[in-house]
């Protein structure tokens, strides 16, 4: 499923949230990586923004272009998800509750990590959880 978030469950999260793996004895974030090999390098001074807004995804469908001053315009965020011209993407902030259930109920991701992922706060996504547990279960049970 292309649109989908795709997450890994085996790397670390350096301190912004981001997972790194080394290749070619360089450290790189996994989404620049991803971004150089479906795109091609990446020009200097550039830097790799989502879509999805979740900062652990590594769908190459999700990553664009920019720069670091139009990523943090473009991330006026509130709470999970983009604002302003990313419109289409709000309708996936409805979806987010069902991305942080799956990561925390299923690939153990830690509520901390999941909140680093997200920019949110461990009590947030701990708030979250719980508020669709309901829904979640209802997810498992449709599948
Ligand atoms: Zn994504």
């Amino acid at each position: 499923m292309k649109d989908e978030c795709i997450y890994t469950t085996d790397v670390a999260l350096d301190k912004d949230g981001y997972p790194r793996i080394k290749w070619k004895k360089k450290l790189w974030r996994l989404n620049r990586l991803i971004y150089t090999f479906a795109n091609g390098d990446i020009p200097e001074g550039k830097v790799i923004g989502h879509f999805c807004n979740n900062k652990g995804c590594i769908n190459a469908n999700h990553l664009y272009l920019t720069t670091f001053e139009e990523n943090c315009s473009h991330a006026a965020r509130d709470g999970l998800y983009f604002t302003g011209h990313h419109n289409k993407h709000i309708e996936k902030a409805n979806v987010d509750w069902l991305n942080i259930s799956k990561m925390y109920h299923e690939q153990g991701y830690s509520q901390t990590s999941i909140g680093k992922i997200y920019s949110i706060t461990q009590n947030r996504v701990s708030e979250l959880i719980k508020k669709h547990k309901q829904d979640y279960e209802d997810y498992i049970n449709d599948r």
